[in-house]
């Protein structure tokens, strides 16, 4: 601990502060991004103090930042996060600017000051007190700040693409500093009825493809409730299937000839896009077979894994050390309640855990804030798990 906690006395709340309020105050909302905004103003503050940083362009205007700590190299740990936000929804909901970073009872305001900004800025104070304190890593640590997470985890799929790699990393989303080791996944499918056209008049010349549509989105439903809710992840919970969009219909006196909804299904480790579209298309198939005038196709829109690390890795050991060491208890291990980069780290074959500041529920809304004593705490639970991995 007293190697650490010298280390952690050069976490500067009033730094780590302005750094979020800047964060929050560069609009960085996706679409269209913008992320060059927030690079820019991480990229002078680690420069200043003499830290390397390089840009990665993905898109016009939309970096990633990469910087390390050390001799250039892997990185042996590395802290990523996403610098794009969501949209601010209807304005006359918040009751401050969304972008101004205002200070109420000790939070700070704005949209990303949660999700997941907090977390960046606690990440770039992390490595500015080391840098000040003299840190000498013997193996590399990294920041990672990408664009486009919010959006299909572009960012980071770019990264590894480009052949980013790490021996162990940290994505910064809202856990309240819980160590989340698992997040399930997604798959949307499309599934389109075809019918016949007829006059409305004459609804038995034609073969309906709403109706049809109906029948199958209660098979579905019931798929759902009676498959899905009883199989359970220690860590995430149940698998959901959940119809989100239906459209269909021509005409006011036509009978329909199509039909298409789409279906949102999430996935709990040990389940793959494969297998869930699979059960859907056995449901279509059984379906098709009582109602031979109908043709159905599904077809996959998008897909991306659920996610878990063991318990027994380094990295989950080490964030709960981590956190123990700052907070003075064990936090243990859960699951994400959301989805994030972690996937695509874990599945590239990067050991990865979920860990930082503020509340999830208030993420993606109106008045979305964290408090500053979270924010601070955060800055030295990334410090302390730097220097524990390492030194
Ligand atoms: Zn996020």
């Amino acid at each position: 601990m007293s190697s650490v906690g010298r280390f952690l006395d050069e976490i500067d709340p009033d730094e780590t502060v302005d750094i979020l309020r800047s964060l929050v105050k560069s609009n960085t909302v996706n679409p269209p991004g913008n992320e060059v905004r927030a690079a820019s103003y991480i990229a002078g503050l680690l420069k200043k103090s003499g830290i390397p940083v390089e840009f990665m362009d993905v898109k016009p205007g939309r970096p990633n930042l990469y910087a390390i700590l050390g001799k250039p190299g892997t990185p042996k740990l590395t802290f990523e996060g996403h610098m794009d936000v969501v949209p601010v929804g209807a304005e006359e909901r918040w009751s401050v600017d969304p972008f101004s970073a205002e200070i109420v009872d000790g939070c700070v305001y704005g949209r990303g000051s949660v999700d997941a900004k907090g977390s960046l800025a606690a990440m770039v104070e992390t490595l500015l007190a080391l840098k000040r304190a003299g840190f000498n890593p013997s193996e590399p640590l990294a920041l990672l700040a990408v664009m486009g997470e919010e959006t299909g985890n572009v960012g980071i799929r770019h990264a590894l693409k480009k052949g980013f790699k790490s021996g162990m990393a940290v994505v910064g989303e809202p856990t309240g500093l819980e160590v989340k080791i698992a997040h399930k996944g997604i798959l949307r499918a499309g599934i389109t009825a075809r019918g016949r056209t007829a006059h409305a008049a004459m609804p038995w010349a034609g073969v309906n493809a709403i109706v049809g549509m109906a029948k199958l989105v209660l098979k579905l439903e019931e798929f759902d409730r009676s498959v899905l809710r009883v199989r359970r992840s220690r860590l995430v919970g149940s698998p959901s299937l959940t119809v989100t969009i239906i459209s269909g219909g021509i005409k006011r006196n036509m009978v329909p000839d199509r039909c298409c909804i789409t279906v949102d299904r999430r996935l709990i480790p040990g389940e793959t896009s494969q297998t869930a579209l699979s059960e859907m298309q056995d449901i279509v198939n059984r379906f098709s077979a009582e109602e031979p005038r109908l043709k159905v196709d599904i077809e996959l829109l998008y897909a991306d894994p659920p996610s878990e690390v063991s318990e027994n890795e380094e990295v989950v050991q080490l964030a709960r050390k981590a956190v123990k060491t700052v907070r003075g208890r064990d936090p243990g291990v859960s699951g994400f309640g959301a989805h994030c980069d972690m996937g695509a780290l874990v599945n590239a074959g990067i050991p990865t855990v979920i860990l930082g500041p503020g509340d999830l529920s208030l993420a993606h809304k109106a008045d979305e804030n964290l408090r500053i004593e979270e924010l601070v705490e955060a800055a030295k639970v990334y410090t302390a798990l730097a220097v524990l991995t390492c030194s």
